[in-house]
């Protein structure tokens, strides 16, 4: 009866499994077709200056504009591209789009994008950067690139070339997420970041947590002997914000400041130019 009893469960394993890779299968599609038919987004967070309180740079945040599910945020369907590799196709988008749109940010706004692990090992990175660069006529040093320790924890030698390769056009690295992957400070030591940011797990109990408190204001000071500057993320009391700035973290971001909007919608904290560059929508059929 056990052997029966244990055949049954592997059944409903099969189905579940079974299941599971249809759903995977099903997302896929979509996220292809989402491509296809332009329903991604670029929102931009506000990162501000922690003394002045003034935007200094927007981080670009992907949003999928789902025609039944609305508005669709990354940790729903990130990971799914990055399985089946359409996050590379995804990733230029966004570069391109981030770059055209970022041309209506005042010139000492920087943009930062967020880059997969899998797109820093794509030969076509590289050239993406530079034509998207190009098209907007921008420094090169106002595009900061966001890159997880993930991205760093395999093929290092390699890795490290092409972020060094990056760094050669003029941009900037960051690390983000900072003090949540493995190994944080042999990355410090083996790549120099222009600037690491602060998990927001950290942020958030700052107030409470006498660890909290240790671990970010070391994390500070790190970054300092590092030559490197600092953003914290998650910032969303001004209690936070004044504990930050007082360490002498150079950058706040969080909803105490501003969530993430269309561009449009941000007039209110940086002056946007006029529209001088085409959307998004012809820059995708031109890149596709
Ligand atoms: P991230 O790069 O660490 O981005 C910060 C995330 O924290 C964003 O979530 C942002 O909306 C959220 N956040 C900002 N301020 C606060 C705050 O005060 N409190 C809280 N609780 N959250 C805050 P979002 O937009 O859902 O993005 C999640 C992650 O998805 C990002 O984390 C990034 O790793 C990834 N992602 C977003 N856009 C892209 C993209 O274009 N390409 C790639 N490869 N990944 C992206
Ligand atoms: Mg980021
Ligand atoms: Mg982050
Ligand atoms: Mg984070």
């Amino acid at each position: 009866q056990a052997k029966h009893l244990g055949k049954a469960k592997w059944c409903m394993f099969d189905d579940e499994l079974e299941q599971r890779a249809q759903a995977r299968l099903d997302i896929q599609e979509e996220l292809q077709r989402a491509i296809d038919r332009n329903e991604l987004r670029i929102h931009f967070q506000p990162i501000v200056d922690a003394t002045t309180h003034k935007t200094v740079a927007c981080e670009t945040l992907l949003r999928w504009q789902h025609p039944e599910r609305g508005l669709v945020y990354p940790g729903e369907f990130i990971e799914h591209a990055e399985e089946n590799g359409l996050i590379t196709r995804m990733g230029e988008w966004v570069i391109r789009a981030a770059l055209a749109e970022a041309t209506r940010l005042p010139e000492h706004v920087r943009i930062c994008v967020n880059i997969s692990p899998l797109q820093v090992h794509s030969a076509s990175l590289a050239s993406t950067i530079v034509n998207a660069i190009a098209a907007s006529n921008m420094d090169p040093s106002r595009l900061e690139l966001e890159i997880t320790e993930t991205a760093l924890m395999s093929n290092t030698e390699f890795t490290l070339r092409r972020l060094h390769q990056l760094r050669s056009l003029g941009v900037r690295i960051a690390l983000d997420d900072f003090g949540t992957g493995f190994s944080s400070l042999n990355h410090l030591r083996s790549f120099p970041f222009d600037r690491i940011k602060i998990d927001r797990t950290f942020v958030s109990d700052i107030e409470t947590r006498a660890d909290s408190q240790a671990i970010t204001k070391s994390m500070v000071s790190l970054a300092r002997s590092l030559g490197m500057q600092c953003t914290a993320e998650g910032v969303e009391t001004s209690l936070q914000a004044e504990y930050l700035s007082k360490l002498g973290c150079e950058e706040l971001q969080g909803y105490f400041f501003s969530h993430a909007h269309p561009l449009e919608q941000l007039g209110h904290l940086v002056q946007l130019q006029k529209a001088s560059v085409a959307p998004p929508l012809q820059i995708l059929e031109a890149g596709a």
